[in-house]
């Protein structure tokens, strides 16, 4: 969305107000996600709902500053406590809670008081994204998947506390059956189509994978189902932390995203000449994205304590490398059993995790996938084994810093997020290397537990 229409939406929110009230909703929640990958909100009485959609809500230029752990950082464009934006509801995405009775959701777009798009809107940057890849005739299909440890809200250290089975084993799902049928069922009531849930490897390790959608849909269920995984959580006696790395031992939670690319209904993914049935626009869309993980790192994983996560050996995909159903490569091509490929194969980007902003990442994908695209990239050889097995593999950047580093040097990606986007989270970034990079691990993971 670029241009306010005021008028139509001042009647539109009333239109979509009056569908609320009837169902009992006094209050609706608008959300953006900042830099730092924290869901940030205001909310607003259903019967302001026409003045929110036209007029939007005010919210500080600052949030653009704010790390995960609530300080504020300078920055090239920082106007300090200057400044107001402000948080239009995109209607078409707006949705009762079902697990919070009396209250909708919707996610929103952040202008300036004139009128004009922020440029630092992660949303409206999602929408150049898929506006640059329609332009060029292609859509994209994307989901994210979520893993998340639960613990007793009494215990929230202890990640034995809520579920102590084995991993993926049916213990834990039986002992959190109620948790997880709940979850499901508010979910499914929210429109999120629920596709698999089950126990993870790691203790008190949970996974949510939903539908592929649009990127922009895939980005906001993304935000609504932590949301909600965050809420039934609290309802059951349950803490839920989505942080990279629970404890410095063990394995870490991902956020992997899934993506393939289309053109109308044919799937670009599979069905072609080469390997593995990849088109060369799949292929070359893959090899952007691959040429380009050590700075799409800076944006998938943003934070200190995202880099204890990204250890060889643990699924996380630490070095530069693809592979059919590979694991440990952090591009994996998934092509699904034979006769659904059309549908199911696509590329999943496994070093990413949920202190990303996910509208970032969807749109960060894109352009790179896309700069691959223009270059006609081809990929190298897949690995069919661990790639850390490989004598000549490269390691991805082990620290924040170095994927810093390597998102500054990337012109392709700082110029399509635009300058002052582009810098200001590399401002953030900095931020939490001061004020986090020098922690020691067992302390690091105790401040970003249940940050995100
Ligand atoms: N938990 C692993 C991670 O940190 C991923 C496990 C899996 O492949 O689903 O990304
Ligand atoms: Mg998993």
């Amino acid at each position: 969305m670029s241009q306010l229409d005021r008028a139509e939406l001042a009647q539109q929110g009333a239109i979509r107000a009056d569908g609320l009230r009837a169902a009992g909703v006094e209050l609706v929640a608008l959300t953006f996600v900042d830099n730092s990958g924290i869901a940030r909100v205001k909310a607003v009485p259903v019967d302001r709902l026409w003045s929110a959609a036209a007029w939007g809500v005010g919210a500080s230029n600052s949030f653009d500053f704010f790390l995960a752990t609530d300080d504020i950082v300078g920055g090239t464009h920082s106007r300090g406590p200057v400044g107001d934006l402000r948080l239009h509801p995109d209607l078409d995405a707006l949705v009762p809670l079902a697990a919070q009775p009396g209250w909708a959701w919707a996610p929103a777009w952040r202008y300036d008081q004139e009128g004009a798009p922020h440029p630092q809107d992660a949303r409206a940057l999602v929408a150049a994204a898929t506006a640059r890849l329609a332009e060029l005739g292609y859509h994209a299909r994307t989901a994210f998947e979520l893993e998340w440890v639960v613990t007793a809200a009494d215990a929230p250290d202890d990640p034995r506390s809520a579920t102590a089975g084995p991993a993926y084993g049916y213990a834990r799902l039986s002992s959190q059956a109620g948790y997880l049928r709940k979850l499901v069922s508010t979910l499914t009531a929210q429109g999120v189509a629920v596709e698999q849930i089950h126990p993870e490897y790691a203790a008190g390790q949970f996974e949510v994978s939903v539908a592929a959608g649009d990127p922009l849909r895939a980005a906001d269920v993304a935000v609504l189902t932590r949301e909600t995984i965050r809420t039934i959580s609290g309802q059951y006696g349950l803490r839920a932390s989505f942080t990279p790395k629970f404890a410095p031992d063990g394995v870490g939670n991902g956020g992997h995203v899934h993506l393939s690319l289309w053109d109308g209904d044919r799937n670009l993914c599979t069905g072609g000449d080469r390997r593995f049935g990849l088109t060369d626009t799949a292929e070359a869309f893959g090899a952007g994205i691959l040429a380009r993980l050590p700075a799409l790192l800076a944006i998938g994983a943003p934070s200190v304590v995202s880099y204890l996560r990204l250890e060889p050996h643990h699924w996380a995909g630490v070095f530069r490398a693809w592979g059919l159903e590979n694991r440990e490569a952090p591009l994996r091509l998934v092509q699904g059993p034979a006769g659904q490929r059309d549908r199911a194969a696509n590329f999943e980007v496994k070093c990413f995790d949920l202190t990303a902003n996910p509208y970032l990442v969807v749109a960060a994908l894109i352009f790179a996938g896309l700069a691959g695209v223009s270059a006609r990239a081809s990929l190298p050889e897949p690995a069919d084994v661990d790639p850390a097995t490989l004598p000549s593999a490269e390691r991805l950047p082990v620290s924040l810093a170095d994927a810093v580093t390597a998102f500054e040097a990337d012109s392709a990606l700082t110029s399509a997020f635009g300058a002052e986007l582009a810098t200001t989270l590399m401002d953030v970034r900095r931020g939490e290397i001061d004020r986090l990079g020098a922690l020691p691990p067992e302390e690091l993971c105790a401040v970003m537990r249940y940050l995100h």
